[in-house]
């Protein structure tokens, strides 16, 4: 999406003048691009509209490239408005049951997602429970138990009774009387969007009696997502919404239909299947992904085809591992810049391109070299992503042995920065932005990129 609003926005840059005419068409590729990342066909002619509107409000005469500029900031902010309905999502009350139910179609991530949200919560010190009125999908109660198990919370089910709405109360009941402040319901779901679903949610509402019903959608449905929205929110007054498997390389723009549909915000988005993959969700950052996802590509794009790869054999077997460390970023960085394109290498990196907005080419260079100082203050070990520290072993006297951390550590971050001389803050955007790539490198590989990049030719 992001390379091409770039592209689109690109072409008023070379234009002579910008009038309605340039904007119009702009804006009609940008509406293009944001059907193709599933945004719903009404909201993107609404978003249309509205910036067409903003940007004719100023006057044609302000140059060419800021108007660019301009339609960048508008798709923005309209985007993130979309997402930042006026309500908010139902904030848990300490010391009192809070009672959440959970609807979406059978698959969306129901059961997955309340083991999360279960997680999330039994860690900040809430005293959380599970109920199971799932009778429809066979081996509901038993997935719930075993996520139940490893997280080691109490959850709440009968294998014997077939009748949802009597689990719904037996469960909610229990747990309220035993003082449980996080009581999560999994329904059922369907395949399809039948009465009969609707009807027993319904039901299990009335003696439920939630303080908020989640809606979970499955991100990798398409324009499906707004039919789908919509229905559920006729039905059950959906409070808030969490969006699964925006792993991969899901589009994600599904996530604006859904919050037009329903006027309910956003809370957390899923990121893989297991109990720690799930995200706080920020309307900002995820626009800025959203429209920055194909910059990355392009990076990764540039990194297929670049010579760098035909001289690195150990790369190019990495890659194709899906493996792409620090110092393999930091080489990438330095063949952009050696082909003279500072500019390219800025608007390629989401990170960067928002934080440079705005700041002239030189300032940029200096943020762009306090990169490659940062990569000079690394360690060999840390550029290959190894994080070892050497300590006496124990067990032998005079010897020494390694302890290895996972992740690179906050205090090794504020020694590169300082060793640097940049603040923390850049460095975590470089580190940030790393693990984007390497996220990506390991979805894809290399003949996986090359694949996708032929299916998004066609
Ligand atoms: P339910 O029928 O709505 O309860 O859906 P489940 O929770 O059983 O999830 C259906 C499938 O989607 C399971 O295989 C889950 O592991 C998977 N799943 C759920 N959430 C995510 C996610 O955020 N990312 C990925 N990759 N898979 C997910
Ligand atoms: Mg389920």
């Amino acid at each position: 999406l992001g390379s091409k609003i770039n592209g689109a926005l690109s072409k008023l840059n070379t234009a002579s003048v910008v009038d309605e005419a340039a904007v119009d068409s702009v804006l009609k590729e940008i509406a293009g691009a944001l059907l193709m990342s599933d945004v719903n066909v009404r909201t993107v002619a609404e978003m249309r509209t509205n910036i067409k509107r903003e940007v004719m409000q100023d006057s044609i005469r302000a140059g060419s490239t800021s108007k660019a500029k301009q339609i960048r900031n508008a798709v923005f902010n309209e985007l993130v408005r979309l997402l930042s309905p006026d309500v908010d999502a139902y904030r848990p009350v300490k010391g009192k049951a809070n009672v959440f139910m959970f609807v979406g179609l059978q698959g969306s991530g129901k059961t997955t997602s309340i083991a999360k949200f279960a997680n999330y919560w039994a860690r900040k010190g809430w005293k959380t429970a599970m109920v199971c009125c799932d009778t429809f999908r066979a081996g509901a109660l038993d997935q719930m138990k075993q996520n139940a198990i490893k997280l080691r919370i109490p959850y709440f089910g009968n294998p014997l009774e077939a009748d949802p709405v009597k689990l719904a109360e037996e469960g909610t009941k229990h747990f309220r009387d035993e003082g449980y402040e996080i009581i999560l319901v999994d329904t059922s779901g369907r395949h399809q969007q039948e009465a009969e679903l609707f009807e027993e949610m319904e039901q299990v509402m009335d003696v439920v009696e939630p303080d908020e019903v989640i809606f979970v959608m499955d991100s990798t449905i398409g324009q499906a997502v707004a039919d789908q929205a919509s229905a559920f929110k006729k039905s059950v007054p959906v409070g808030s919404v969490i969006i699964t498997k925006l792993d991969g390389h899901a589009k994600g723009g599904g996530a604006l239909s859904a919050v037009a549909a329903t006027n309910a915000p956003i809370t957390f988005i899923g990121t893989g299947e297991h109990f720690d993959e799930m995200e706080r969700f920020d309307a900002r950052s995820f626009v800025s992904r959203l429209m920055g996802l194909g910059d990355m590509r392009g990076f990764m794009e540039k990194l297929a085809d670049s010579k760098a790869l035909e001289k690195s054999p150990e790369m190019m077997e990495r890659l194709q591992k899906g493996q792409f460390t620090l110092r393999d970023l930091r080489d990438q960085f330095k063949t952009i810049l050696n082909m003279g394109s500072l500019g390219q290498l800025v608007s390629m990196i989401p990170g960067l391109s928002q934080m440079m907005q705005g700041q002239d080419p030189t300032a940029a260079q200096k943020n762009i070299e306090g990169f490659m100082n940062c990569f000079d203050s690394m360690t060999e070990d840390e550029l290959d992503g190894i994080y070892r520290t050497r300590i006496p072993d124990p067990k032998l006297p005079g010897k020494y042995t390694y302890v290895y951390e996972k992740q690179i550590s906050e205090s090794r971050l504020r020694r590169i920065a300082k060793g640097a001389g940049v603040p923390l803050q850049r460095l975590y955007l470089l580190i940030q932005q790393h693990k984007q790539f390497e996220g990506m490198v390991g979805k894809l590989g290399k003949k996986g990129l090359m694949n996708d990049q032929r299916m998004q030719q066609q």
